[in-house]
């Protein structure tokens, strides 16, 4: 798959896919009043992990709008957190979104703007809104009260505004030791909005930034960063999910009282400096967050699972990082669908990942040449076909689909098929192979099990049958009916493969609920991972990495992005044609 393919490509038409919640309808309302000339959004994750699937849902938000509308957005890095942060995960961010098929107008770091977030704290201080406290952690969180009690005033929130400036000042030369001052808003320590009781803005960390160095020794606080780089960089409509709701209060506080747009003394170096940008007043919009059933959306804890070994690492097909399901064969498309399907709103709610499992089966659907594979092979002899024997038939790739066109697939006198295409004893309604019975062979004809060749313990090693050369394509009995179809791979022709069969992480749609005691990693499927050899249509094997097939009646599989060669085939299964778990949770 490329990326170019995956690009812009709405699940739907544009013409007729219209959002309409309550976000758009926002952005609309803004724009035909003119408060905005164009609307500007950026997606800011903290490069401290790879990104899952759950920020896809921000990345369509945030990309799908600007696009939407004929803005832009940003990818901002929110690297305020140094030594958490790795530029590994950096490029990893960069790719994915690009994978989900959008494009940022400019790429910046939180750490871009940290001169201008220095000027901005001593203008907060000279206007009286800051102090620099002296009061340990601890201090300061008992200082802080609880939701049902008021916090108490700082000894040091009197500070006079030269005293500030001045130990300000040389926090920023370095001159303190770690933790042992904060600059903090002055707000209200009475607020019932506990983010508005005198948060910090600044802590000293003497930590070396993979951005800057060690040009720092203090650090802004998120809350601060993340709605200045927002005004700074003019955006006009600032998504973010629900839990900050209750930051929107000091998001703003900061944004009216830093005022960029009137304060040009604060950011005119950027500009010097050949940055493009145009401050305004942002508005922060928050919406919930996406949470699948059957996954974890957290970062920390895809972390975990990688640091403690319990996959393969961040892009484990297994995991739902968008490394994850990429080496998994989802595709940006189905990605895409299911976020457009889910819409926009403010309720919280875990979406049942059969959901996703259905986008991306509707997307590979369309968009997946069909192939023969074997995963469980199982010998077939055609008897009454001579020694020897062998042919090349026409398939087509798509049965929807005939722009995908056609391809030879080699037959022989033997063939795999799948061992429970046979039963030596079948259960009732069995319409696949069974002893005297009879089965279409896709594409070949009727064929009638003769005899059974079996093995020293008694299981089954070959299957021996004969062919109704009448009921072969062009001949008199082609249209006879039965009522079971079989695939199959030419033995002479086939190509070993290596096919890994993946399927959910975990066992329980609720992995993160410890109520009953068990600890989430308690719920990782053993099964979610099995490698089975099977056997491939040439023209299965040939396959590119990333190149996606539908293996007939197996389901979607994709050859592996970077372990497959043509010579030595891997593929992993994406999702089977059926949802499998339905009837287990039912
Ligand atoms: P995590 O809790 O996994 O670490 P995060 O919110 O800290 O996630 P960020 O890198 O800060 O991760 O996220 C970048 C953006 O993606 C933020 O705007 C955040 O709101 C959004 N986002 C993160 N997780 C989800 C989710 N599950 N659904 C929707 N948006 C999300
Ligand atoms: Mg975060």
């Amino acid at each position: 798959m490329s990326i170019e393919s995956a690009a812009a490509k709405p699940a739907e038409s544009p013409e007729t896919y219209a959002p309409r919640d309550f976000i758009r309808q926002i952005v609309r309302e803004d724009l035909t009043r003119g408060k905005h000339a164009a609307i500007r959004t950026r997606f800011p994750p903290e490069p401290n992990g790879y990104l899952h699937i759950g920020h896809a849902k921000a990345i369509c938000l945030d990309f799908g709008i600007a696009r939407e509308f004929g803005g832009w957005c940003n990818l901002r890095l929110d690297d305020t957190n140094p030594g958490k942060e790795d530029p590994e995960f950096v490029e990893g961010i960069k790719d994915d979104v690009r994978w989900l098929g959008y494009e940022w107008h400019d790429l910046r770091h939180a750490s871009d703007y940290f001169e201008v977030f220095y000027r901005a704290a001593l203008k907060l201080i000279e206007d009286g809104h800051a102090y620099v406290d002296d009061l340990t952690a601890e201090q300061l969180r008992e200082y802080r009260g609880t939701l049902t009690e008021p916090g108490r005033h700082s000894p040091f929130r009197d500070r006079s505004v030269e005293e500030n400036l001045d130990l300000f000042r040389r926090m920023r030369a370095g001159e303190f030791a770690d933790g042992s001052k904060t600059l903090r808003a002055r707000i209200d320590m009475g607020s019932g909005n506990i983010n508005l009781r005198d948060p910090a803005i600044y802590r000293i960390r003497k930590v070396t930034h993979q951005n800057t160095g060690d040009a720092w020794p203090i650090y802004p606080m998120y809350d601060y960063a993340h709605c200045l780089s927002d005004a700074l960089e003019g955006i006009t409509h600032s998504l973010c999910t629900l839990e900050f709701e209750d930051h929107r209060p000091l998001y703003d506080w900061f944004v009216d009282n830093v005022d960029l747009p009137n304060h040009p003394e604060l950011w005119q170096h950027m500009r010097e400096a050949g940055f493009r940008t145009e401050p305004a007043k942002p508005r922060q919009i928050e919406f919930s967050r996406l949470n699948l059933s059957y996954s974890i959306t957290s970062k920390r804890k895809l972390a975990q699972l990688v640091n403690e070994g319990l996959v393969d690492g961040w892009d484990d097909p297994r995991m739902n990082t968008l490394r994850g399901l990429r080496r998994r064969g989802f595709t940006p498309g189905g990605i895409r669908l299911l976020i457009e399907r889910l819409g926009v709103s403010k309720q919280n709610s875990v979406i049942d990942y059969a959901i996703f499992e259905n986008c991306v089966r509707e997307d590979l659907d369309a968009s997946a040449a069909r192939r023969m594979a074997v995963i469980d092979p199982l010998k077939l002899v055609i008897t009454n076909l001579p020694e020897g024997h062998e042919e090349t038939l026409s398939f087509s790739n798509h049965p929807k689909d005939e722009s995908f066109g056609t391809r030879q697939v080699p037959f022989s006198r033997e063939v795999w098929i799948e061992r429970d295409d046979f039963a030596e004893v079948p259960p009732k309604g069995f319409h696949r192979l069974k002893p005297d019975g009879e089965v279409r062979l896709r594409g070949v004809g009727i064929v009638k099990c003769e005899h059974i060749v079996k093995g020293a313990d008694g299981s089954v090693t070959e299957v021996h049958g004969t062919l109704d050369l009448e009921s072969r394509s062009g001949m008199p009995g082609a249209e006879r009916k039965v009522k079971g179809t079989i695939h199959w791979v030419s033995a002479k022709h086939g190509v070993a493969a290596d096919i890994r069969l993946y399927d959910r992480l975990f066992n329980v749609a609720t992995p993160d609920d410890e109520s009953d005691g068990k600890r989430w990693t308690d719920h990782i499927n053993p099964e979610a991972k099995r490698i089975v050899r099977g056997w491939l249509e040439p023209a299965a094997a040939q396959a590119a990495p990333e190149q996606r097939y539908q293996f007939e009646r197996l389901g979607y599989f994709v050859a592996d992005r970077l372990d497959h060669r043509a010579d030595a085939p891997v593929f992993n299964r994406t999702v089977t044609l059926r949802d499998t778990w339905a009837r287990q949770a039912g």
